[in-house]
């Protein structure tokens, strides 16, 4: 029965997306799957379960450690589009993943990206939960779940790309201000 329900909460979800342009797009992930996902063993940076608990906010752990999603158009989503040049880094262990540079806006309601900024600290697999195949992008360092990645929606983009990246899973950091000239 689970499954059943998790097909009709995932149908639920696209049809409210079915807006989005300028193609269908899917959400950076769909709902909490703590037992189908165990995050990859290849983490550099390791933590216990507690220690996750203790470090990150409960939003933040449902989504770096519980592959969840936030809410679209949410609270992170609005500091995201009025963030201005700097960096995005890893909220759960800081390792740098995108850049102000390659931000779009994709009105799909999540942080995007068209590339990571620094790519050996990004890393993907491939995601076959909700009886589809998409690609997970996950964090190098720690394996924190970070959202999906699509390609081929028809951006006007350099790659074809868009890293649909939850922003709660993001930590700002931002350029430091150019040294003043002295007079
Ligand atoms: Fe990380």
């Amino acid at each position: 029965m689970s499954h059943i329900r998790n097909r009709l909460v995932l149908g639920l979800t696209l049809a409210v997306l079915g807006g989005c342009t300028p193609k269908e797009m899917l959400p950076p992930t769909t709902m909490s799957t703590p037992s189908q996902s165990p995050r990859p063993d290849t983490n550099l940076v390791a933590k216990t379960d507690a220690e996750w608990r203790k470090l990150l906010t409960p939003e933040q752990y449902h989504v770096l450690r519980e592959a969840g999603t936030e809410r679209a158009h949410g609270k992170a989503y609005a500091e995201f589009k009025a963030q201005g040049a700097g960096t995005y880094v890893c909220g759960g262990c800081g390792a740098e993943l995108f850049s102000s540079d390659h931000k779009f806006d994709s009105h799909c309601g999540w942080p995007s990206f068209y590339d990571p900024a620094n790519a050996k600290n990004v890393r993907t697999r491939e995601d076959r939960s909700f009886g589809g195949v998409r690609v997970e992008v996950l964090c190098a360092q720690c394996g924190g779940h970070l959202g999906h990645v699509f390609k081929g929606e028809g951006f006007k983009t350099p790659t074809d790309q868009r890293y649909c990246i939850n922003g709660v899973a993001l930590k700002f950091v931002p350029k430091a201000a150019a040294a003043l000239p002295t007079p």
